[in-house]
C-alpha cells in the first residue's frame, strides 16, 4: 500500500504518555523495534507505522527523553508535518511542553493536535481545568485552535475519537515535496547482518534511487546505494519526508557517524560559517549577547561556535536578528534550513531561525547593504526561483554558470535552467551570450561603469576614437572573461564595436583633434606615401618632421584610429590605401602563380624582404594568407 509521504511526531513532557499513546495508536512498541534491529529483522528504526483508515501508511516517530526530543526534533523538523503535543491530565503543562512547543514553532512544523492524556486518573473538573491550561500555552503558537482531545491510552476511553481526529489532519496535511537535490541527515549508522553499511534517517529534499550514488559529508565518501528500505520494507527509491533506511556500498560504518550528510555528490560543501535569522524564545531570563558561545543543531549534526548579532547590539527575549554564525566544526547545510540555537553550557534553548547562506567570510556587523541582502534571502526562501534571484544578486562580480548555479540552490542543473529561463523571462537575469548569467541589476551596474570609465578615458585621449581592451580590464577592475562577455553585449546593444587586435570602438564618437594635430597628420601621412612599402620607422617620422616622441604617438594613434594608416609592426606603418594595395598584390599574386612568388611580388611592390617579410606576417595573422611550409597560399573563406 501507498506509503502517505508525511511524517507524525510526539512532544511534550516526559513521562505523559508519548511512548504508550504510539503503542496504542500503532500496535508497536518503539522498545520492540531496537531488539527487531539487533536481531537484523529490520534496518529501519525508531519509527512506528501508522495505518489510515484507507489503508495508507504514515509513519510515526516517538522520541524517549528530554535531551534526545530536542535533537532528534531538529533532525526530523524538516520531516516532521503533524506534531501530536501530549500533556497529561493529572501534571498539566510542564516546563518541558513550553519548551518543545516553542522549539516546534521555531522549526516550523504548521499542524497538530493535542492529546490530554490520562484522563482516567483525574476527575473530570480537573480534565477542564488541564484543558484550559493547554488552551493558554499554545495561544499565539501553530497550535493555537488545534483540537485537543482527552484520552487514556489504559482504558481506551477518547482513544477512537482521537484517532479519526489524527487520520482527519494527516489527510488534510499536503504530501512533502520531494523537489531538489537529495540529502539525508544521517541519524544512526550501523553495520546490519546480510546488510553491510546502513545508514538510517529522514530525507529532506530530493529522491534517491537503488543505483544511485551519493556522498556522505563532510568526509566526501562516496558509494552506490544497494539497498533502500522505508518503513520496514524494501522499496526502489527512497524520497523527501519517509523514514528511510539506506544500504551504501563502498563505505564502512568508521567512515560516517551521527551528523553527517548523505547527498548527490557536488551539491553540498561542509561549511563553518552560515548566515541566518534567529527568533530569540520569548521566556529567555535575559538578552542574548554579541559572541556568545553556542551550539547549534541542524539536520541532525551539532556544533559549537559563537553567536554574531549583525543588526542589532543584543537580542531581546522575542525579538529577531540576522545573525552569523561561526562554528568550530563544519556542518552541511542549504538555504531555508531550521535550526535550534542552545547555549554552548548549560544545554539551554536560546531560540533558532533559518539558515539563509553559507558565508564565503566574516559578515561584518551593521552593514546596511550586506543587511538588505540577507533580508531578500530570508523572503526568497520560500521559493527556488526567489532565492536564485538573491543568490545571483548577491554574487559581487562575474559570470555564473548553471552548474554553479544549482549548486547554490540545491537544485538539479535542468530545472536550476529552467528558473534562469523564468527570471530571465520577468527581466531578472540576463544571460550572457553562452559565457554565463548575471542578474539584470549587476549587469546594469557593470555597464554603468564601462561606460563611466570610456567616457573618462575618451575625455583625456581626446584625439582616440578607440581605446585597447587591456586598459579598459584595468580601468573597469574587471576579469577577462566577464570583461570580453559585457563588450560582446554592448556591442550587441550597438553601443561599440569590437575591432580587430582588441580595439574597443564607441559607436557614435568622432575624435577631436587640434588644427596643430591636424597638420602633424597630413605631414605624417604624406612622408608615409612617400616611398609606401619602404617607409620611415616612428623614429625616423619624429626626426624629420621634428614632432617630439608623445606628440607624434598620439598622432599616429588618431590617424590608425581613424583606419587611415595600418600598423604593420610597431616598426612598419602603412598609409590605408598603400596597405590594402599591398593586400590586393598578394591576392592577386597567388592566384597566378598557385602559391606566393615572393620575388614578384617585391618587384611588384618595391620593396625589399625587411619590410615585405612583417608584412606577409601580418597577412598570415589576420587570415588573408596561410603559411604551408617554405610557401604561402591564399586562406579558403
Ligand atoms: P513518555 O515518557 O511521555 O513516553 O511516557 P510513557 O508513555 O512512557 O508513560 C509514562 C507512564 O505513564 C507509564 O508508566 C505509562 O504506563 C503511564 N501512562 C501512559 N498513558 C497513560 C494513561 O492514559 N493512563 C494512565 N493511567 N497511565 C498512563
Amino acid at each position: 500500500m501507498e506509503i502517505q509521504p508525511i511524517v507524525i511526531g510526539t512532544a511534550g513532557h516526559i513521562d505523559h504518555g508519548k511512548s504508550t499513546l504510539v503503542k496504542a495508536l500503532t500496535g508497536i512498541d518503539p522498545d520492540r523495534l531496537k531488539e527487531e534491529q539487533e536481531r537484523g529483522m529490520t534496518i529501519d528504526l525508531g519509527f512506528a507505522r501508522f495505518e489510515l483508515p484507507d489503508g495508507r501508511r504514515v509513519g510515526m516517530v516517538d522520541v524517549p527523553g528530554h535531551e534526545r526530543f530536542i535533537k532528534n526534533m531538529v533532525a526530523g523538523a524538516t520531516g516532521i508535518d503533524l506534531v501530536v503535543l501530549v500533556v497529561a491530565a493529572d501534571d498539566g503543562v510542564m516546563p518541558q511542553t513550553r519548551e518543545h512547543l516553542a522549539i516546534m514553532q521555531i522549526l516550523g512544523v504548521a499542524r497538530g493536535l493535542i492529546a490530554l492524556t490520562k484522563i482516567d486518573m483525574v476527575e473530570p473538573a480537573l480534565v477542564e481545568l488541564a484543558a484550559e491550561d493547554v488552551l493558554a500555552a499554545v495561544r499565539g503558537t501553530f497550535l493555537e485552535g488545534a483540537p485537543i482531545l482527552p484520552l487514556s491510552a489504559h482504558t481506551g476511553a477518547g482513544l477512537e475519537a482521537f484517532k479519526q481526529e489524527l487520520c482527519r489532519l494527516a489527510l488534510a496535511t499536503p504530501s512533502r515535496s520531494d523537489a531538489g537535490v537529495f540529502r539525508m541527515p544521517v541519524q544512526r549508522v550501523f553495520s546490519a547482518k546480510g546488510f553491510g553499511t546502513v545508514l538510517t534517517g529522514i530525507p529532506v529534499a530530493g529522491t534517491v534511487a537503488v543505483g544511485d550514488v551519493l556522498e556522505v559529508l563532510p568526509s566526501g565518501k562516496r558509494g552506490k546505494v544497494r539497498g533502500i528500505q522505508a518503513y520496514q520494507e524494501a522499496v526502489a527509491r527512497a524520497r523527501a519526508g519517509h523514514s528511510t533506511a539506506i544500504n551504501l556500498a563502498d563505505v564502512s560504518v568508521e567512515d560516517v557517524t551521527r551528523g553527517n550528510v548523505l547527498a548527490t555528490p557536488g551539491f553540498f560543501r561542509p561549511t563553518r560559517m552560515v548566515a541566518a535569522t534567529l527568533a530569540a524564545l520569548p521566556g529567555l531570563a535575559r538578552p542574548l549577547a554579541d559572541r556568545l558561545a553556542i551550539r547549534l543543531h541542524t539536520g541532525t549534526a551539532e556544533a559549537v561556535g559563537e553567536l554574531v548579532l549583525l543588526d542589532c547590539e543584543e537580542l531581546a527575549p522575542g525579538a529577531s536578528a540576522l545573525v552569523q554564525l561561526r562554528l568550530e566544526e563544519p556542518v552541511v547545510c542549504a538555504p531555508g534550513d531550521r535550526y535550534v540555537l542552545r547555549l554552548a553550557s548549560p544545554a539551554l534553548t536560546l531560540g533558532g531561525g533559518a539558515l539563509l547562506e553559507e558565508s564565503k567570510h566574516r559578515l561584518k556587523r551593521f552593514k546596511k547593504f550586506m543587511l538588505a541582502e540577507l533580508e531578500r534571502a530570508a523572503e526568497g526562501l520560500g521559493s527556488p526561483r526567489e532565492l536564485l534571484d538573491v543568490v545571483l544578486s548577491r554574487r559581487a562580480a562575474g559570470l555564473a554558470s548553471v552548474d554553479e548555479l544549482a549548486v547554490e540552490i540545491k537544485r538539479a542543473a535542468p530545472e536550476t535552467a529552467l528558473l534562469l529561463a523564468e527570471l530571465a523571462g520577468a527581466g531578472r537575469v540576463c544571460a550572457l551570450g553562452t559565457r554565463g548569467w548575471i542578474h539584470a541589476e549587476r549587469l546594469a551596474h557593470a555597464r554603468e561603469l564601462l561606460a563611466r570609465e570610456l567616457e573618462r578615458w575618451f575625455a583625456e585621449n581626446a584625439h582616440r576614437s578607440q581605446v585597447d581592451v587591456r586598459d579598459l580590464r584595468r580601468l573597469t577592475g574587471f576579469e577577462a572573461g566577464f570583461l570580453d562577455a559585457l563588450l560582446e553585449f554592448e556591442a550587441a546593444e550597438k553601443k561599440l564595436e569590437l575591432k580587430p587586435g582588441g580595439l574597443v570602438r564607441p559607436l557614435g564618437r568622432a575624435s577631436t583633434a587640434d588644427p596643430a594635430t591636424e597638420e602633424a597628420a597630413r605631414a605624417v601621412l604624406a612622408a608615409l606615401a612617400q616611398d609606401p612599402y619602404q617607409p620611415p620607422s616612428p623614429a625616423e617620422l619624429g626626426a624629420a618632421l621634428k614632432l617630439p616622441e608623445r606628440r607624434l604617438r598620439a598622432v599616429l594613434e588618431l590617424l590608425i584610429d581613424r583606419g587611415e594608416v595600418q600598423r604593420v609592426n610597431p616598426e612598419i606603418l602603412l598609409t590605408r590605401e598603400h596597405f590594402e594595395g599591398a593586400r590586393a598584390a598578394v591576392v592577386e599574386n597567388c592566384q597566378e602563380h598557385g602559391s606566393l612568388d615572393i620575388p614578384s611580388l617585391r618587384d611588384r611592390l618595391g620593396t625589399s624582404r625587411k619590410y615585405l617579410i612583417p608584412l606577409l606576417e601580418h597577412l598570415d595573422a589576420t587570415g588573408v594568407t596561410l603559411r604551408q611550409g617554405s610557401t604561402r597560399v591564399l586562406r579558403k573563406r
